[in-house]
């Protein structure tokens, strides 16, 4: 089974989230805010990290940012989960390391659209 990194910090996203993964079959783990996101990934492999942009403390990018440089996670599928939609966004997440971007408030079939891209 595939395990994701879910990090985000609002609890009743991070519930929807954690259960739109599990429903397609994916383990779950969640974080709650960057730097623990960071923490864990140094510690557990991931398949996929599904990554809030506003957080307290380092914000998405930079938690992002510091998986990808240090890492066993370096190569993992980092898909971007923010309520920043403006124009110009979704090439600045790209840029910044994601492989995916979802806006928020999260659009159920959207969500599930883009997370079936990832499962084995
Ligand atoms: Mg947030």
């Amino acid at each position: 089974m595939m395990k994701v990194l879910v990090v985000e910090d609002n609890p009743l996203n991070m519930e929807l989230v954690t259960e739109m993964l599990i429903a397609q079959g994916f383990i779950t783990e969640g974080a709650n805010d960057g730097e623990e996101a960071v923490r864990m990934a140094e510690k557990e492999a991931y398949d996929l990290i599904v990554m809030d942009i506003g957080l307290p403390g380092i914000d998405g990018v930079e938690a992002t940012k510091r998986i990808r440089t240090k890492s066993r996670n370096k190569f993992i599928p980092v898909i971007a989960l923010t309520a920043f939609a403006m124009k110009g966004d979704m090439e600045r997440f790209l840029k910044a390391g994601f492989d995916a971007y979802l806006s928020k408030p999260i659009n159920v079939p959207e969500f599930m659209k883009v997370i079936e891209k990832y499962k084995e």
